[in-house]
C-alpha cells in the first residue's frame, strides 16, 4: 500500500494550509464541498487520521475512529437535507478508481436524482 503523502492536499486542508468551507467537524472528521462539485450537493467528509484510502482505514484505523468518521458521514448527510430525498456515498481507493488525492474521503453526492451509478472510462 502506498505511503501517506503529509503534503496532499487534504492534510494541508486539515492543516488550515489550504482554505474550505468547514461544513462539519468534530474529533474524527471534516466535511467540506468539493472544488468541482458534480451534483447540486457533493461535500467531502475526510478523516482526521493519516489514511490513504478506503482499503488503509479500514485496515488500521481504530474501532472509534471508524465509528467517529461514519457518524459523522451521516450527520453531514442530515446536515445537507438529502438524508431523505437519497444520496450516493462514493470513496474512490487506488489507481482504477481514479483516485486523486492520496487521503481517504468520502464523497456526498445528493439534490437531485442521480444518473447511473457507474459511466463507461
Ligand atoms: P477523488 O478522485 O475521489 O480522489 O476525489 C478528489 C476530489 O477532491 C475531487 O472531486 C476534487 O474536485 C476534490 N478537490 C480537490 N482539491 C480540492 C479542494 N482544495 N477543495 C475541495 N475539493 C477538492
Amino acid at each position: 500500500m502506498a505511503t501517506y503523502d503529509d503534503n496532499n492536499i487534504f492534510a494541508r486542508i486539515l492543516r488550515g494550509e489550504i482554505p474550505c468551507q468547514r461544513l462539519y467537524e468534530d474529533e474524527f472528521a471534516l466535511a467540506f464541498p468539493d472544488i468541482k462539485p458534480q451534483a447540486p450537493c457533493h461535500v467531502l467528509v475526510i478523516p482526521k487520521g493519516k489514511y490513504v484510502s478506503a482499503t488503509d482505514f479500514g485496515a488500521k484505523a481504530k474501532p472509534e475512529e471508524i465509528t467517529g468518521f461514519y457518524r459523522a458521514v451521516s450527520l453531514v448527510a442530515e446536515k445537507l437535507g438529502v438524508a431523505e430525498s437519497g444520496y450516493r456515498l462514493i470513496a474512490n481507493a487506488g489507481p482504477d478508481s481514479r483516485q486523486e488525492v492520496p487521503h481517504f474521503h468520502v464523497h456526498i453526492l445528493g439534490g437531485h436524482r442521480l444518473g447511473a451509478m457507474l459511466v463507461a472510462p
